[in-house]
């Protein structure tokens, strides 16, 4: 890396700021870098950016705009903007993200959690608390968990009308041993772990008893909630670069229509559900139908039905474990 110094104008010179830049100079030219970089949000990443590299509330860049920023700090957030206009997710820089309100830390290796999963999040608590849930101890399943936002926010945000929380156990599981960690991680941040179980193993394999190691063999659930991977292996190539180039492969590709695991979900889960109890998936705009068939043809499940995200799209599948 070029150092600045009287003796290298050069690197003065290549530098995006000049020394005394103000914290609304240093946005709006990031966000500007951004931009032609052709990043989507240019000018809430770069504020995002520059209250980190400052480190202060962004509210604070916002009330504070003619206050010069230290060299130093001007340093440490052209770093960053270079970094983000090279396609690294604002999430991976910052290594947090914030969904349903609450705290998540994020980690390359672990997909990044999407705003329209909250839908899925938001049903399973509507379900939990209508008047049809049962009476007792409900176990709750996070499969695929990645980062664990779903299954996390659910053991955080399942609190009946009159503020009791619901009697609910819920277990974060993931073939990979990082996004258990991370979920693990996640669960302390929002002081929930002790009400929680993280297992690592092939989709449903270890609660039925077929893993090597199997986590209990006895487990059987009355909610199961899910976003696979369902990505067609051929559309991963032509997603945006974020995704393509910094989210894991394992957490994206559903196999050559992006429907494989929806096929091991609809024979594999029922054997770990009570009956009666609710499957919640997230699924790809376009696999609505694809996805009902393969749930009532497996003879495993019925009353499907789909609901929208807020832009519209399909986007959860809600069935009932006959
Ligand atoms: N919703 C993600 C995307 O569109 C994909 C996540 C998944 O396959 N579950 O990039």
């Amino acid at each position: 890396m070029s150092v600045a110094s009287p003796k290298n104008p050069k690197a003065v010179k290549n530098r995006m700021f000049e020394d005394a830049t103000t914290i609304k100079e240093a946005y709006t030219k990031g966000a500007a870098m951004l931009e032609a970089a052709g990043v989507a949000d240019a000018v809430r990443d770069s504020r995002t950016l520059l209250a980190l590299a400052m480190d202060v509330s962004e509210n604070r860049l916002i009330l504070g705009q003619q206050i010069p920023v230290s060299p130093d700090r001007l340093r440490v957030y052209e770093r960053m903007v270079q970094r983000r206009a090279s396609g690294e997710p604002l999430q991976h820089i910052t290594g947090n993200t914030e969904f349903m309100g609450l705290p998540f830390v994020v980690r390359p290796g672990v997909l990044i959690p999407r705003r329209e999963t909250e839908i899925m999040v938001e049903k399973a608590l509507e379900i939990i608390k209508s008047d049809s849930w049962p009476e007792g101890r409900v176990r709750i399943l996070d499969l695929c968990c990645g980062s664990g936002v779903i299954g996390i926010s659910i053991a955080r945000l399942a609190q009946a009308s009159d503020g009791s929380a619901a009697d609910i156990e819920v277990t974060c599981a993931d073939i990979s041993t990082d996004c258990v960690y991370l979920a693990h991680t996640n669960a302390e941040l929002n002081g929930v772990d002790r009400n929680m179980r993280f297992v690592r193993g092939d989709m449903a394999a270890p609660f039925a008893g077929r893993a090597d190691d199997p986590a209990d063999a006895s487990v059987i659930f009355g909610m199961v909630c899910c976003n696979p991977p369902y990505i067609p292996t051929e559309v991963i190539g032509t997603l945006q670069r974020e995704v393509r180039d910094h989210d894991p492969t394992l957490a994206l590709d559903g196999g050559y229509d992006g429907l494989d695991f929806y096929r091991r979900i609809a024979c594999e889960v029922p054997e770990v559900m009570t009956p009666g109890g609710t499957l919640i998936l997230e699924i790809g705009s376009e696999q609505r139908e694809a996805v009902t068939e393969i749930l009532t043809e497996s003879g495993n499940f019925d009353k499907a039905e789909c609901i929208k995200d807020l832009a519209g799209l399909d986007r959860v599948i809600m069935a009932v474990r006959k």
